[in-house]
């Protein structure tokens, strides 16, 4: 790719590689596509590098809506500031910033409070647009559209990403590693630190061994919890997850006649402190439910299912458990506080991102990611695009 410095650019638009999803579950193809300059409050960005997280193949897969094409997916990376909108001032040209599928406007009641990081200004949503104007930045060379994910968009050399989806972070931090606090271990690590307020000593139950399930044992481990049982129907994700303090392991395919809550609420004398459903299942969150424990026990839903998928509490139960039921959006992390603080603990050895790497490729094998993603021995694998 040919160095554009900033000033050249500025104000102009950019011709540049983008990966385009042009219809569902179909292969992307590197086209040169057209990025216009970023509008008041925007900014755009040129990727340094992406990773794959598991949102992005659910929309690549999904055939109706909210699902659109075409589109360019991606919403985990790290980029460096090319040109800012008129009105940005909290970052420059050159600055490396963590793009985020939430925003954090930091002036509206959820932004001001520190029980909400879902901001209400620019709230999240599965729109296809720019979140303040309901318009896309992108064009292919025949002058058609093609729609944002997100609020992200990172399969492109250039993107534009509104301020409030914006982090600027320390340049030292490798942006292998960045990258990975767009999205998935933001999410499962926030999910236990911020969400959930894991305390010492407490033990934990994480339903899904995946990259968030995993981040949400990082989480609790560094939150100082004394017991962190894993369940999954994959026993090799129990070596894995030791990497990650995990220190029991249930397999949820070889449990005999019991259910999953079952074995854990035996294993653990009347339910694990705190609960976490990381595979996006109603029936899951049931389970999860079913073995927290009574009177102080949280469960937490951290996995995304299908839409119109409903749960069924007995209100019997909930009256008389006393349990709690959360939702963690991006860990209830608030993106431009939080993300820094996490990056720190990372610099000091505290928090592990270097495990979470399991494969880098080229932006032109941006497929090869998706493959060894669905394969599942893939934890995160970044996208370089243009090393
Ligand atoms: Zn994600
Ligand atoms: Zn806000």
């Amino acid at each position: 790719m040919e160095e554009k410095s900033s000033s050249k650019t500025r104000g102009k638009a950019i011709q540049c590689k983008a990966a385009v999803c042009r219809k569902p579950g179909e292969r992307l193809v590197i086209e040169e596509i057209t990025v216009s300059p970023p509008m008041a409050g925007e900014v755009r960005i040129k990727i340094i590098c992406t990773s794959l997280c598991h949102s992005d193949i659910t929309f690549w897969k999904m055939k109706d809506p909210p699902a659109l094409f075409p589109r360019i997916f991606g919403h985990e990376a790290v980029g460096v500031v090319e040109s800012v909108g008129e009105g940005v001032d909290e970052v420059t040209e050159g600055d490396i910033v963590i793009p985020t599928l939430i925003s954090d406007c930091g002036e509206c009641a959820d932004c001001r409070s520190k029980k909400s990081n879902l901001c209400s200004k620019l709230p999240f949503n599965i729109s296809p647009w720019m979140p303040r104007y309901e318009s896309s930045r992108f064009t292919d060379l025949n002058g058609e559209v093609l729609y944002h994910f997100i609020s992200v968009s990172s399969f492109s050399e250039y993107t534009v990403v509104d301020i409030c989806n914006l982090t600027k972070i320390d340049p030292a931090i490798p942006p292998n590693r960045a990258c990975l606090l767009s999205c998935g271990v933001s999410t499962g690590f926030g999910a236990a630190w911020r969400t959930a307020e894991v305390e010492e000593g407490s033990t934990v139950a994480i339903i899904g061994l995946g990259s968030i399930g995993l981040a949400v044992a990082e989480g609790a481990r560094l939150c100082g919890a004394a017991r962190i049982i894993g369940v999954d129907t994959n026993p090799n994700k129990f070596e894995l997850g030791k990497k990650f303090g995990v220190t029991d392991f249930v397999n949820a395919g070889d449990c005999g006649n019991k259910s999953v809550s079952q074995v854990l609420n035996e294993m653990t004398g009347g339910g694990a402190d705190y609960c976490f459903e990381c595979v996006g299942s109603a029936s899951l969150v049931h389970e999860a439910y079913a073995c927290c424990r009574k009177g102080w026990g949280k469960t937490i839903v951290v996995g995304v299912d299908k839409p119109g998928s409903k749960l069924s509490l007995s209100s019997f139960e909930v009256l008389h458990s006393g349990k709690k039921l959360m939702g963690s959006l991006f860990g209830g992390l608030k993106p431009k506080t939080d993300i820094p603080i996490l990056l720190e603990r990372y610099k000091n050895k505290e928090l592990q991102l270097d495990e979470f790497v399991t494969h880098e490729v080229q932006f032109e094998d941006i497929n090869k990611a998706f493959d060894l993603l669905i394969e599942g021995e893939c934890l995160r694998c970044v996208i370089w695009m243009g090393k």
